[in-house]
Formats: structure tokens, sequence, C-alpha cells
């Protein structure tokens, strides 16, 4: 069996009271889609198994199943929050069998790869160690990547490893609402306790909190009666918080406090596993070739992809025909770019360039000037005044908020300077070819 090929694998690198101390005390609870659950003794044990030990249990589980999971180690008997202690007040509430959270947004259905496998750890985490480790954990990132998606994952698996918890999941827009309305018919205290009850709240695309004043503060002392009871809070934006407009800086500083991750889009092979993965679930037909074609002609949103699926799924039950690639094409043509040249974004450019100078892409947005961060930032801007049409302060405002001077100022220099260095002008002509060659 699995386990016991692990035990084996571990057996030849521990020493035997090692191997005593961590590996017999463990027991494996269950192999999933994505997972494998291994029931540890103590919290000690967890960490010593998550330092130490998880790369290897995802090696060997991968050696002998060719299955990439995660590891979730879980602590034996772990107290559950005594429901006793909070029955008085939450009597007479239905249980939290969560009507916000949607079923299929689970880490079961959520395919792992590079663009998400930092945001897919880290829900993990928290999901199980709620409040502790990241508080609170930040997603960033594009439409359509699967913030919304891993929340409801994190939701749900809290509930699973610990039914008694309470779990809120709202839009800040939702939370606007409900805060409005408190004020209108004066329900604040009501409002109050609902939201400062929770062990998980779950606030996505706090964007939205841009320019609303009252709901900020409202929504900082949220933040803060939550964070001071250990309570566990996971937000997403399309930004980083420091990006977001109007934001308090008393909340930006806050959501630093914990973990921010982003979120980029997925490569084709994980565009190809969500594919099938999706096409498994509904029960299509759909050879190989066919998936990768769809998943090369949309390749920056999932719920695009996911659109474009069901569209070729719609379009072969009318007209009667098996799916296949030209199938898909004829399906697809009116919703994809003819053949001019795919249009190049902000975006794609400082990941290319972030990808050739292996920069993040904060580094890049950020204010760092050291020259290493400096030259790519300035040619970034170049090739985005270049490339795109965008204007110079759209570009400043997508490098981090920056003037539209210091891009002009960029470009100039980058300008000047391949005139003169043969070797940076072919680095800009490689990124570029990578940009336009897709
Ligand atoms: P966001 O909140 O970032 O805009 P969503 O979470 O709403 O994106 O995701 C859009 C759609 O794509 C959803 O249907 C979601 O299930 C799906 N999706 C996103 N990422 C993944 C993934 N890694 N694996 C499977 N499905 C995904
Ligand atoms: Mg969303």
């Amino acid at each position: 069996s699995l386990w016991h090929y692990l035990q084996e694998r571990f057996k030849e690198t521990l020493s035997k009271v090692s191997y005593d101390t961590w590996i017999d005390s463990a027991v494996p609870i269950r192999l999933t889609e994505t997972n494998i659950i291994i029931e540890v003794p103590s919290s000690l044990h967890k960490d010593y198994w998550q330092n130490n030990l998880a790369t290897r249990v995802v090696e060997g589980t991968y050696e002998f199943t060719n299955r990439e999971v995660s590891p979730i180690f879980m602590i034996k008997n772990e107290e559950v929050k005594s429901p006793d202690k909070e029955g008085t007040h939450l009597k007479g509430k239905k249980p939290f069998k969560q009507a916000q959270l949607n079923g299929k947004y689970t880490f079961d259905t959520f395919v792992i790869g590079k663009g998400n496998q930092m945001a897919h750890a880290a829900a993990l985490v928290v999901a199980e160690e709620p409040g502790t480790i990241y508080n609170p954990l930040f997603f960033y990132g594009g439409v359509g990547l699967g913030k919304t998606h891993l929340m409801h994952a994190i939701g749900q698996q809290m509930i699973q490893l610990r039914p008694n918890a309470k779990v809120k999941y709202v839009s800040s827009e939702t939370f606007a609402n409900d805060f409005i309305n408190s004020i209108q018919n004066r329900t604040q205290e009501q409002f109050r306790n609902e939201y400062r009850s929770v062990d998980l709240l779950l606030v996505d695309d706090i964007q939205f909190f841009a320019d609303k004043e009252g709901t900020q503060e409202e929504f900082f002392h949220t933040f803060n009666a939550l964070y001071d009871e250990r309570k566990q809070i996971v937000l997403t934006s399309d930004r980083l918080p420091n990006e977001i407009p109007k934001l308090q800086e008393r909340l930006v500083s806050r959501f630093a406090w914990g973990l921010s991750v982003d979120i980029t889009p997925p490569d084709l092979e994980t565009r190809i596993a969500i594919l099938r993965n999706k096409a498994n679930s509904e029960h299509l037909e759909i050879p190989d070739d066919t998936l990768s074609y769809i998943a090369g002609q949309i390749d920056s949103n999932i719920r695009e992809l996911e659109g474009a699926l069901v569209r070729v799924q719609a379009y072969s039950a009318i007209q009667g025909r098996d799916i296949t690639t030209s199938l898909a094409a004829d399906a697809l043509k009116s919703i994809l770019p003819t053949d001019k040249p795919k249009a190049v974004t902000i975006y794609a450019i400082q990941q290319a360039v972030c990808k050739f100078y292996q920069l993040t892409l904060e580094e890049l947005k950020g204010k760092k000037r050291t020259k290493n961060i400096v030259v790519p930032r300035q040619i970034a801007m170049y090739l985005c005044r270049e490339l795109t049409d965008s204007s110079l302060p759209k570009i400043g405002q997508e490098f981090g908020g920056k003037d539209h001077t210091t891009v002009l100022h960029a470009y100039d220099k980058i300008k000047t300077i391949i005139k003169k260095d043969s070797a940076l002008e072919h680095e800009i002509k490689t990124i570029t070819n990578n940009l336009t060659n897709k």
C-alpha cells in the first residue's frame, strides 16, 4: 500500500528513534484526488511533519500513485471548540451548514498549478490552523483565477475539520450593505454580533471598499475584534491593498500583518488539467487534442475557459456532432480574436519581464531602487508603451501607482540605452518575442 511504501522510504532515511517517534505514531486517514490526510498525535508532531517530512510525503505519494497531492496533518482528538461555551448565543440558530458556501468550490475540485500553488498551500494551512499562522490571509490577482473558489474551499474544509466552527463568507458589497441596513434599521448590535462571533470571516473583493469610508471604519473594528480573538480572516482583491485607491492606511497596514499571496494566470498544462477535470465531472467525451486546443486559445481567465467548454458542449448538442477540434474551432470562432495578433497586455508584459529577470511582480511594481530591479522595471514600462495602447498614466498606475513622468523617463532612458547597448537590446527583443509568439 501507499502507506507501507512511505514507511519504507522513511525507514531508509530516519534513525530508529526518529522513525519510532514520528512515523510510528502517525495514521494515514485518507487519500483524495488532491490531498493525503495523515493523523498525528500532537501539534508538535504536526510541526515536525510539516517542516521536515511533508516534501517526502508528496514525493513518495507521487512515485507510488502518480498523484500530486498536498498533505494535511490532522491532530488526533484535537479539541473542537466546545459548543457548550457558545450554547446560549447559538440557541435558535440553524446549524451552520453554510448556505453561503458553494459546494462545488472545494479543495478537491481545485487544480493546482504554478500560478496558484502558493495560494493553495496557504489556503490549506489556514483551513487547518485558523487564526494562528497566516492572519489575515490575503489573495490577490486577476479576474477568474480562483480566488473565490479558494475562499469557499477554506470555509468548507474548516467545517469538515471542526464541525462547530462558524464560518461566514461575504462579498465586500454584502458587508457594506449589511452595515448600511443595520444603521437604517437600528440593528447595529445584531450586525456586530453576527460578524464578530465567527471563527472564520471570508470577505471577497475588498477593492470595492474603496470610497466607502463608513464601511471601512466598521470593517476596521470587525477586523480588530476578530484578530484579537485569534479568529481567522481571509480577504481577496484584484490587487494589493496598497494599490486599492482610498483604502485607509490603517487597513492597509493591518492586512500586511498576515500573508499576501498572488494568483497568476495558469500555464497551458494547468489549463488543460482544469478542462479535463471539468469535462470529466460533466461526463463529456473530449479528445485530448481538443482539450489542448481550447486551453491554447483561452489563456488568462479560468472562468472564460470554463465558458468556452460550455459553449463547445452546447454547440455539439445543437449540431448533433461529436466534440472534435474542428467543432471546437467552429464553436469558439465568434468569441476568439480572429487573425490579428493577440493583444499584448500590461500584465502580460510584467509577467514576461519578471520571468526573464527572475523578479516577483511585487518587486517589479514596487519602489525598490536597486539596479537589478530598476532596469527591468524601466524595460517593462518601455515595452508597455511600445506594445500596448495604454496611456502613460494608465501604465504608471499599473506599476504600483507611479507618476506618468516616471513612465516617460523610463521609456526615454531605455530608448537611449539600447542604441548603445546591444546586449540589452537583445534581451528586450527576446522578451518581446516571448510575448508575441504565443
Ligand atoms: P476569481 O474569484 O479569482 O475571480 P473564481 O474563484 O470565481 O475566480 O474562479 C472562476 C472559475 O474558475 C470558477 O468556476 C472556479 O471554480 C474556476 N477555477 C478557478 N481556479 C481553478 C482551479 N485552480 N481549478 C479548478 N477550477 C478553477
Ligand atoms: Mg471572485
